[in-house]
């Protein structure tokens, strides 16, 4: 498997991501009390079919749907369903589409309607986790230094970093080498290459990092029923400074309206 893309699949890979990224914006617009994930997850398949391209978690590793849809406690891999979204609730909601053959996988945690302090605190804190490490996403350093960041920027505002669950090398393939997690030790870990594209995704919970798995088989949620925050973009190594393949503006265009 080849980490390392072309200038050109890394063009292509904006595409894909743009594309995740513009299905996300379209959510946002409905994203409210009322409203089922079932539902939202209807419009995410049909606005990625009609831009031509295929959702890419439908059907992988059997997952039944095309959002991974996360509802406060519940840290990721939420299967949508027919509950109505609350006021004060939050909703990690993870996309991926393939286009031209490459994948693009991005996430984004929204609030419904109003939510507390504390709450909104964990998703600025978690957003702000996902570009810190992105700074450090550049060629030469290593992916220690990705992840001491991303942990040291969580726990110093007393949340904790998720273990078990990591980001990850994305191209052709959803989930491609290396792993990336979002703690770790400075100057440990695989150097970066230039050219790498990589999803850094960090899932940071207001209590415990402690983690379990539903009996549904995918949804995993923090132990302490606290809520979870979950945030991610890939980005291409540079030397320097590292590229975003998609952006949030589309999706917060909508949400500062
Ligand atoms: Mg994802
Ligand atoms: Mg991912």
């Amino acid at each position: 498997m080849n980490l390392c893309k072309t200038d050109e699949e890394i063009e292509l890979m904006k595409q894909s991501n743009l594309l995740v990224t513009s299905t996300l914006a379209e959510l946002a617009k409905l994203i409210q009390p009322g409203v089922t994930t079932k539902f939202l997850d209807r419009v995410a398949e049909d606005f990625i079919r009609s831009h031509g391209g295929i959702p890419s978690f439908l059907g992988y590793g059997g997952f039944p749907n095309t959002l991974c849809t996360s509802v406060n406690c519940q840290v990721v891999h939420g299967i949508p369903s027919d509950e109505e979204l609350k006021e004060g609730d939050i909703l990690s909601v993870d996309c991926g589409a393939i286009l031209n053959g490459y994948h693009g996988d991005c996430a984004y945690t929204f609030a419904v309607g109003n939510i507390s302090d504390e709450v909104r605190k964990l998703l600025n804190v978690t957003k702000a986790c996902l570009f810190i490490g992105a700074e450090k996403a550049i060629e030469g350093n290593r992916l220690g230094d990705v992840g001491a960041v991303i942990q040291q920027h969580a726990e110093s505002n007393g949340f904790s970093v998720v273990r078990e669950m990591v980001g990850h090398g994305i191209g052709t393939n959803l989930h491609e080498k290396p792993e990336v997690p979002n703690y770790g030790r400075k100057g440990t870990g695989p150097k970066l290459l230039k050219n790498q594209t990589i999803c850094i995704e960090p899932m940071i919970n207001m209590g415990s990092k402690n983690i379990v798995q539903e009996n549904d088989g995918w949804t995993v949620r923090t132990k302490d029923r606290k809520p979870s925050a979950h945030f991610e973009l890939p980005v291409a190594v540079k030397e320097g400074k590292s590229v975003f393949l998609s952006s949030f503006e589309k999706i917060e265009e909508v949400l500062n309206k």
